[in-house]
């Protein structure tokens, strides 16, 4: 953040363009034009920053005019979303101006200057695949490059207010290793007695196999897995001049990778673990660009969410090509539902912040539920969103009651919507089991964005073209909102890369040289050749979500021939028209009316009309006398805090023999089917 914020201030850029100037470079028209605009760049900069902080907020309608910002090469794609620009806010719409302006910047940066720059990762291509660390070596002894230099110099006025005896650097993805390494090289060259450690999500999934010493002429450990215990050790190891033992890490001993372990340490528990701190961290200067205009796309990048887990893990932990056999994945344990409200209680206090992602590999549905009922239970106003499996646990219930306590959207893989290829893969999800979970959470108004996979082992043309078949009904009946496609990686710690041999594919390399190993070139030879799919997949998928194309043949997209989809056209209706009656399955089943409100109005005969108040709606409904009465008494046994919460079982055969009528007849009736929908939500106990 200090070396874009430092970029791109008016100073930056007086100082980028100047350099610029000088020098020659090989750069697009569309680029040069940008040298030419020099002066409109310089002085919009500093009031589009502080637009994407949140911080200047009138720019907006000059911004969305579109007659402020100079318009680079970037502004080209907005043709295409003139559609998106007709039905979307003043805010989102500068927004999304906004940040093409500065990825201009950025893109000229990256053309001549700065060669290594991009606005979250750094020099990624140097450390993409690094199975040797040469390369990575060679480009950190070439003249230190421009934007290099001010990492450094903005590196360094943190060593002005304080010199600590240990710096860590988290690792998430190779787009941060080369960062990290020139930071903590100017560190080993300024400050030689301070220790450096290193961390993260590269490190626990590439480095595993580590033997080539030369990392440690930058760093002096390497931590994998869960960071706390190895932190916790390494600072008494530093205290106690080594005399501590490390735990999960790696050292370099007598000129020699050593992973050092102790088997008698052990992980701290979630329900131990404390809130995440952001002490420290400047909140109010991150920019919430908004890249691409789609509402779910918007919540990654737009406005700050504090960032907690339900669980450590995934409780599912068997697809094919996932990390399966790593710890962040294998090993699940899950927190209590009023441990975690009270760390979101804190970090509300924290932060200021009311907005939450549970960054969960894959939340399980009943922790989801008891959060949902303790934040109810608590009264506390939040928005929540998080990562799961499309489980058929989802009731519309399940959905209308995390709803009501915040969650505004899921994710999730539906990867390749094939049964087969489910199947192979063991997701554990059928389409039809999506259809349905997503129409609950549409019907409750929570977003959904699908994951989606193309190229696994053994997929054929015609399953590529089905599952973007299964996509475009998806999307035409507004169950997803937005999705991604992601072409097969065969990783090292998958099933599929520890044996290719079952998924009838071959590793080809490349050859592990003693650094990073994550992504296995593989061959698929019963399998399509699926690099020819993904331009046609993601211009379908750009379409749909834009509202756009869905009743087009899918040939449109593809500039190479296709075969026709082999699925009916109304598949997806018929999955959603099959819906069992969910009253039928009711053993073991609790009914909640949350904050609900009724006043007799009317007596007419043996039926009152009765209105109903909840925090959502308000209806009048005749009512027999008998079920008034009993909802008189009901009624607060179904708060979601009540000590003696109500079955569905005994509200049905309350119901029911009162009236001296059958379950089903119960069920059929106008006034029970118009209060389930609007006012009650069963789940599982
Ligand atoms: S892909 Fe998701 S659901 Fe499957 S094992 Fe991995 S984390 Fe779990």
């Amino acid at each position: 953040m200090d070396l874009v914020l430092r970029l791109f201030s008016r100073s930056g850029l007086e100082e980028i363009f100047d350099k610029i100037e000088k020098g020659e470079w090989e750069i697009s028209s569309g680029l040069r034009n940008m040298i030419h605009q020099r002066e409109s760049y310089v002085s919009c900069i500093e009031v589009v920053i502080a637009f994407l902080q949140n911080k200047e907020q009138t720019i907006a309608y000059r911004i969305a005019m579109r007659q402020y910002l100079p318009e680079g090469p970037r502004f080209r794609q907005i043709k295409e979303e003139e559609k998106f620009f007709g039905s979307s806010g003043i805010h989102d719409q500068a927004r999304y101006l906004s940040s093409l302006f500065l990825e201009d910047i950025g893109d000229l940066i990256q053309a001549t200057v700065g060669p290594h720059f991009g606005f979250s990762k750094y020099a990624e291509r140097i450390s993409s695949t690094a199975v040797s660390f040469d390369p990575i070596e060679a480009e950190l002894q070439k003249e230190i490059s421009y934007t290099d230099g001010i990492l450094e110099q903005e590196l360094a006025r943190y060593f002005d207010e304080n010199i600590p005896e240990l710096v860590g650097f988290s690792v998430p993805f190779p787009g941060n290793l080369f960062g990290a390494l020139v930071c903590a090289r100017w560190i080993r060259k300024n400050y030689p007695s301070i220790k450096i450690s290193m961390g993260g999500g590269y490190a626990n999934t590439e480095l595993r196999d580590l033997y080539d010493p030369r990392i440690f002429e930058f760093v002096d450990f390497i931590s994998l897995d869960d960071g706390e215990t190895p932190l916790l050790r390494l600072i008494s190891f530093i205290e106690n001049n080594g005399k501590t033992s490390l735990h999960r890490t790696f050292i370099r001993e007598d000129g020699k990778v050593v992973y050092k372990i102790d088997p008698q340490a052990h992980d701290i528990p979630q329900s131990v673990l404390p809130a995440p701190s952001y002490e420290g961290l400047r909140l109010n200067e991150y920019l919430s660009m908004f890249d691409v205009p789609n509402p779910m796309h918007r919540l990654w990048n737009d406005g700050r969410w504090n960032k907690l887990t339900m669980a450590h893990g995934c409780y599912w932990k068997k697809c094919s090509f996932c990390d399966v056999t790593l710890d962040y994945i294998s090993r699940f344990e899950q927190s209590s539902a009023s441990i975690l409200v009270d760390k979101m209680e804190q970090l509300i206090a924290q932060t200021g912040e009311r907005g939450f992602h549970f960054v969960d590999e894959a939340a399980p549905p009943l922790a989801m539920r008891d959060l949902a009922l303790e934040i109810l239970r608590r009264d506390l106003q939040v928005s929540w969103w998080t990562n799961i499996r499309f489980e058929k646990t989802f009731t519309p219930d399940l959905c209308k009651l995390l709803a009501a306590s915040g969650c505004i959207a899921v994710t999730g893989g539906l990867e390749v919507a094939s049964t087969r290829l489910l199947e192979l893969m063991e997701k554990g999800i059928t389409i039809e089991q999506v259809s349905r979970v997503c129409k609950g959470f549409r019907d409750s108004g929570i977003l959904v964005h699908a994951y989606l996979m193309y190229g696994f082992p053994t997929e054929t043309e015609q399953e590529t073209i089905d599952s973007l078949e299964i996509v475009r009904q998806l999307f035409q009946h507004g169950l997803l909102q937005s999705a991604h496609w992601h072409r097969f990686a065969m990783t090292a710690h998958s099933p599929v890369g520890k044996n290719p041999e079952k998924y009838h594919v071959v590793r080809i390399g490349p050859e592990f040289k003693g650094f990073a190993q994550n992504d296995l070139w593989h061959t698929d030879p019963s399998g399509a050749d699926h690099e020819k799919y993904g331009d046609g997949l993601k211009k379908a998928l750009y379409n749909y979500m834009h509202g756009h194309g869905m009743e087009s043949s899918l040939q449109k997209f593809f500039e190479i021939g296709i075969p026709a989809t082999s699925h009916p056209k109304k598949l997806i209706t018929s999955y959603l028209k099959d819906e069992s009656n969910e009253e039928s399955h009711m053993h073991g089943y609790r009914i909640v009316w949350h904050k609900m409100r009724m006043q007799r109005l009317t007596e007419q005969g043996d039926e009152v009309e009765v209105l109903f108040i909840s925090s959502r709606v308000t209806f009048k409904l005749l009512l027999p006398l008998e079920i008034a009465n009993f909802l008189n008494e009901a009624v607060d046994r179904m708060e979601v805090n009540s000590p003696e919460p109500m079955s569905l079982k005994e509200f049905v055969e309350t119901c029911a023999s009162r009236l001296g009528m059958s379950e089903g007849g119960l069920e059929k009736s106008g006034w029970y089917r118009k209060l389930r929908k609007e006012i009650a939500w069963v789940f599982r106990t």
